[in-house]
């Protein structure tokens, strides 16, 4: 195939596309998995890379139930861009940032007794009810009471005469690994937690616990709320849990050829010379480098599309340049060159990239950083931007 070109816009040349419409796709088949639970659509961390604020209103558009965020300040951010969804915040929260969800109409997770009554004197003060949802530590030991202990902090959200418990949630360590026997475990001391609320014939909160690779897999484990994130952007948890075909990628991150040269047999190539070749070869510099979020531990394994093919990287991978080895192809000024995405009948997908790199594609897409400008379509049609 000819080389495909990137348009002379204003946009820097390296840039992050994402489809709208195909997060809202993904969004469906993962609600069609987790027929009988509502779906909380997890957008902490600028949406795995894609945008926080684009992807919600996405979201919200098409109808999502609710969102998940890591931070206070993720969704104070989505609130002043006018998204109305319940949104939970998953981290520990401090005193003083308790004002601040009361205001916005945030949910607040309570992990223990001691910020579950902060939360109460707060809301008091403020003369408003809290949204909660309490948060019970089944075995990842980050967050949350311990399910042994647990049922004191349900006890006291009893007497929070100011908060109103939404919801009880807990976090699965394993839900992606090959044994699934510890994700029985967690959710059988969930379940337990629970039962609390049967055995009182009190009205049960919204209980959830899967994350993208439980929703997946584990039908058992969808509860009445399924939290997917990595899914969402059409990505799998691990190489444990295959995705389903219609969960596809959103992201394309691609670049251009900004630099062409040969380089003649046996010349080192980039810092350290870690790279070179007996023979010439013909080479191109692209504007991208680990300042930009692309791992350095890509030097010399990485791989990128040019022209439909695939191509090398050669030597190390710099702050804001890479150089790729073309051997004997060829490729012009201004060649599109696609890093993570499609072009032609080739792909490079975030966890083929996270293996070479030695992480996860989690890493891959989160690291991808603001220098990067994001530009928001829905199948080809530009998004209005946000
Ligand atoms: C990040 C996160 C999720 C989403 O996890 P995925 O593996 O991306 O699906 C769900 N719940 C909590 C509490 C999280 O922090």
């Amino acid at each position: 195939m000819s080389n495909p070109r990137l348009p002379d816009d204003a946009i820097r040349p390296t840039r992050v596309e994402v489809n709208l419409a195909q997060i809202a796709r993904n969004y469906q088949s993962l609600a069609a998995l987790a027929p009988g639970a509502r779906v909380m659509a997890v957008v902490k961390a600028n949406a795995y890379g894609h945008g926080m604020v684009a992807t919600a209103l996405e979201l919200q558009r098409i109808g999502a139930h609710c969102l998940g965020v890591a931070l206070l300040e993720e969704a104070e951010e989505l609130r002043r861009a006018g998204v109305m969804l319940p949104i939970l915040v998953f981290g520990g929260i401090s005193e003083v940032q308790i004002p601040r969800f009361l205001q916005n109409d945030l949910t607040l997770t309570a992990p223990s007794i001691e910020k579950l009554d902060l939360i109460d004197r707060a809301a008091a003060s403020l003369g408003v009810r809290a949204r909660v949802h309490l948060k019970v530590d089944t075995g990842m030991e980050r967050l949350g009471m311990h399910h042994d202990t647990a049922p004191r902090l349900l006890e006291a959200s009893l007497k929070a005469m100011h908060v109103q418990i939404e919801g009880i949630y807990s976090h699965l360590a394993c839900a992606d690994e090959e044994d699934l026997s510890y994700t029985h475990l967690q959710l059988q001391r969930f379940a337990e937690v629970c039962a609390f609320y049967t055995r009182r014939g009190l009205p049960m909160p919204t209980r959830h616990i899967a994350n993208s690779a439980a929703l997946l897999r584990l039908p058992q484990s969808h509860l009445d709320m399924v939290r997917p994130g990595i899914a969402l952007y059409g990505c799998e948890p691990g190489p444990a849990c295959p995705l389903p075909a219609a969960l596809r990628p959103a992201l394309c991150w691609k670049s251009h050829v900004a630099y062409f040269k040969v380089v003649r047999a046996n010349s080192p190539v980039s810092y350290g010379g870690t790279w070179s070749r007996g023979h010439d070869v013909r080479m191109v510099t692209v504007p991208v480098g680990y300042g930009d979020g692309y791992f350095r531990s890509l030097s010399n394994v990485g791989e990128v599309l040019i022209g439909g093919q695939r191509h090398g990287i050669a030597g190390r991978v710099c702050m804001d340049q890479v150089m790729i080895n073309l051997e004997r192809g060829s490729a012009y000024y201004r060649d599109e060159v696609v890093l993570l995405g499609s072009q032609g009948d080739q792909e490079i997908r975030a966890e083929e990239v996270a293996s070479r790199a030695g992480s996860i594609a989690y890493e891959v897409l989160t690291n991808i950083n603001s220098r990067v400008p994001r530009v928001h379509h829905h199948d080809g049609v530009p998004a209005q931007s946000v």
